[in-house]
């Protein structure tokens, strides 16, 4: 069977910044590591707060919050939908939850999730009117929307349904990207339009399985951003077996892995979500993966 999809794949775009003064040997370097010390308090004051590191979340976090913001007209799947090759019925939202718990597993420290699944435990906010954004764009939408910010025990992600695209100039829509994690940050964007742009040229086959597939792709999508933003590949979390795929990016080789990073388009993403929808199976992680984050000790 034939199947054309809209674009596809994925989504990262990371950005990093590490900066790490350590042990100044002189005034001039002292007097710059207080610049710098200076301007993160500055940062932090304005929306993230010191928790928000990859160190908190795999020591002394105990519960993981995911807040959902979605503007009008970019509204996440939500409730329960029946996987038409299985036939079972699960809340959409599982899916997710269900890798998040997977990350931490057989770890001494144990996690408590808190997914919303339902569209009333999520909030929509005023339309942003913005046919693009940039990462300072989405790391603002985020400070202005979370609720709440980490603390030792309490890791807060925000997540943030927009109309638009995503774009690195600032200008030039990137159609293909359908999630961001911007890096350093507990902010996720996801790009609606990308995904309801997605549709199967074969019309049984859209009426079966294209909105299947469509919640999977968000999904997926979901889950690759939290995989960054928690620290893969070799993103903070140290890397058990070497497995990241340096040519792009913070990505992971195994290409049964949701961080693989495929952007050869169609086919790639469509075989990947099928396997699950087949399946029915949710975990979407790995082998490599899974190792780093259930035995990464900071
Ligand atoms: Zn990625
Ligand atoms: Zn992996």
């Amino acid at each position: 069977m034939r199947r054309v999809f809209v674009f596809i794949l994925l989504f990262v775009l990371m950005f990093h910044f590490t900066c790490k003064p350590s042990k100044p040997k002189n005034d001039w370097i002292k007097a710059l590591l207080a610049l710098y010390l200076l301007k993160t308090a500055v940062q932090d004051a304005s929306g993230t707060s010191d928790y928000d590191n990859i160190k908190t979340w795999y020591s002394t976090m105990e519960t993981l919050e995911v807040q959902v913001v979605y503007e009008s007209g970019a509204t996440p799947y939500d409730a329960t939908f029946t996987n038409p090759v299985t036939g079972n019925t699960k809340y959409v939202w599982n899916i997710f939850d269900d890798n998040l718990q997977e990350l931490f597993k057989n770890r001494s420290q144990s996690i408590t999730t808190s997914v919303p699944k339902e569209l009333s435990s999520m909030t929509e906010i005023s339309s942003q009117s913005k046919s693009t954004w940039t990462t300072s764009d989405i790391t603002n939408l985020g400070k202005t929307y979370r609720t709440e910010k980490s603390t030792s025990t309490k890791g807060v992600f925000l997540v943030a349904f927009v109309n638009g695209y995503y774009s690195s100039d600032g200008s030039t829509q990137d159609t293909s990207v359908i999630g961001v994690s911007v890096s350093g940050t507990p902010y996720i964007a996801i790009f609606k339009d990308v995904i309801t742009s997605i549709s199967y040229s074969n019309p049984i086959e859209e009426a079966t399985v294209g909105e299947a597939t469509r919640i999977y792709v968000e999904q997926a999508t979901l889950v690759h951003e939290m995989g960054h933003a928690l620290g893969l590949v070799n993103n903070g979390v140290t890397m058990v077996t070497s497995h990241q795929d340096t040519s792009n990016g913070k990505h992971c080789s195994n290409t049964a892995c949701v961080m693989y990073y495929a952007n050869s388009g169609t086919s790639a993403l469509v075989s990947y979500i099928k396997s699950f929808l087949d399946s029915g199976s949710t975990v979407m992680f790995k082998t490599y993966c899974l190792e780093d984050t259930q035995s990464y000790q900071p």
